[in-house]
């Protein structure tokens, strides 16, 4: 399972606001690390800057330092829409009436046929292929006919489903909105001094500019930020609220905070909720880093059994241009995990991971262990299984594909190698971020019980 994009954007003349995005866009490098970029506008034009790579590897002192202005937005993208090549890196551009805007997207839209149709009659042409080029141009083309952006992307907001968290910049607003489920997270910050203010998708990326946290985005709203001020109205009723569950298993920072439920918490609630569901007879407990380790901290409390660093992350191993080769592949995930067969040898492990989506990373984490010394291994996920795909910007396969919708509990562990496996109850997760402040969750994963349909 692989995240799903980042968004950014600043609003501050006088600050350095390309830097101060670059910083954002490191702290949400985990949400996407297949292209970056950065647009900005200075009050007159507007100028982009984006490649594929991570964030350090697209902008370095010299491109920081030529794009200067007022205002921005970013993105780092991981590619769930459309491929990974170079026209799909975002911001995307486009023009109303030959006036520029940048578009930032996290989310996946889940009515792209009916609105690329929709382009085609009107013989509005496509360059990139991705649903966030299709919104862009749909946002232009509501925007000429009203002539008024905000009225634009709340018209388009009408005509779009799925989810989404976008960013746009003008040469001189900043406008962020959000799908009326509140399915991506999108958080409003202010810099301090009143220099500005800062649209994440996470607050580590405010916390890292020296942001203070003001608010979320809310499902539905369109802010608007220019040199008249903060502005917010409804470009769309709110639906029942369906915030994505998985944020806080897997897909955000741990030191972030979604609608008040700290993801480190709700991690560690979720290895205490499961060394209660499903004990083990175990000497040591193991995270898999990274989000596998809080998890396991809060098992062994819970437990007793203590928690050891048995497995260590290779941090720089990313989704990179630099790809495996096969052979390379066959040495299995030990380019990004490698166990410490002097704290695991002879030990019976309890091993916590987050996730079984296809269960190839399962079974090889489980090999390794052995191969390492493990007397036993009992296998804990955090989530429950992953019965269904996802459609709002996460890259799960198709229900063929998930082991869990074709295999009974006994048969995975079985064909994992594994001593005994279990999940996390639904009901154990959602006690595990019972601190949120508006209750009400995308668990389609889990259940098929899509909130659109
Ligand atoms: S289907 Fe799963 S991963 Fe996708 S938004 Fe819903 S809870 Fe999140």
């Amino acid at each position: 399972m692989h995240e799903e994009c980042g968004v950014f954007g600043v609003w501050a003349p006088g600050s350095d606001v390309a830097r101060m995005t670059c910083f954002g866009l490191q702290a949400l490098q985990h949400r996407g690390q297949e292209s970056a970029g950065i647009a900005v506008g200075d009050g007159r034009a507007i100028c982009v800057e984006k490649n594929l790579g991570l964030v350090t590897q697209v902008f370095d002192e010299a491109s920081l330092s030529a794009l200067k202005g007022m205002l921005t937005v970013g993105h780092v993208r991981y590619s769930t829409s459309g491929g990974g090549a170079w026209e799909m890196a975002q911001p995307h551009l486009a023009s109303i009436e030959d006036v520029p805007f940048a578009l930032a997207h996290n989310g996946t839209l889940t009515n792209t046929e009916e609105l690329r149709a929709h382009l085609d009659e009107l013989r509005i042409p496509l360059m990139a292929g991705t649903d966030s080029e299709l919104a862009a141009k749909l946002i232009a083309h509501l925007t000429c006919q009203t002539h008024h952006l905000r009225e634009g992307i709340a018209q388009a907001m009408e005509r779009i489903r799925g989810a989404y968290a976008m960013v746009v910049c003008t040469a001189e607003a900043l406008y962020a909105f959000r799908d009326p489920y509140g399915i991506r997270p999108l958080v409003l910050g202010e810099l301090p001094d009143e220099r500005g203010w800062v649209i994440s998708s996470e607050t580590c990326g405010l916390d890292i500019v020296g942001a203070r946290f003001v608010r979320e985005v809310a499902p539905g709203e369109i802010l608007r930020v220019n040199g008249e001020g903060i502005a917010s109205s409804l470009g769309r009723a709110p639906k029942p609220r369906a915030s994505c569950i998985f944020e806080y298993v897997y897909f955000a920072r741990p030191d972030s905070v979604i609608d008040g439920q700290n993801v480190y918490a709700a991690r560690q609630a979720c290895g205490r909720i499961l060394a209660t569901e499903a004990p083990a007879q175990a000497d040591l407990v193991l995270g898999v880093p990274d989000s596998g380790v809080p998890a396991a901290l809060g098992f062994a409390n819970e437990s007793g059994i203590p928690y050891a660093d048995g497995i260590v992350k290779n941090r720089y191993v990313g989704r990179t241009f630099i790809q495996p080769t096969q052979e390379m592949r066959q040495l299995g995930i030990r380019l990004k995990l490698n166990p410490l067969p002097d704290v695991i040898g002879g030990k019976r492990c309890v091993v916590i991971d987050d996730s079984v989506v296809r269960g190839n990373t399962s079974k090889k984490l489980v090999a390794m262990l052995r191969a390492a010394g493990a007397a036993e291994v009992h296998l804990r996920i955090t989530s429950p299984q992953i019965l269904w795909p996802c459609y709002y910007g996460i890259d799960t396969d198709t229900r063929e594909q998930l082991i869990a919708a074709n295999k009974t509990l006994e048969e995975m562990c079985a064909w994992m190698g594994a001593d005994s496996l279990a999940f996390l109850s639904l009901e154990g997760l959602r006690e595990a971020v019972s601190g949120v402040e508006h209750p009400g969750f995308c668990e389609a994963c889990f259940t098929g019980i899509y909130p659109e349909r």
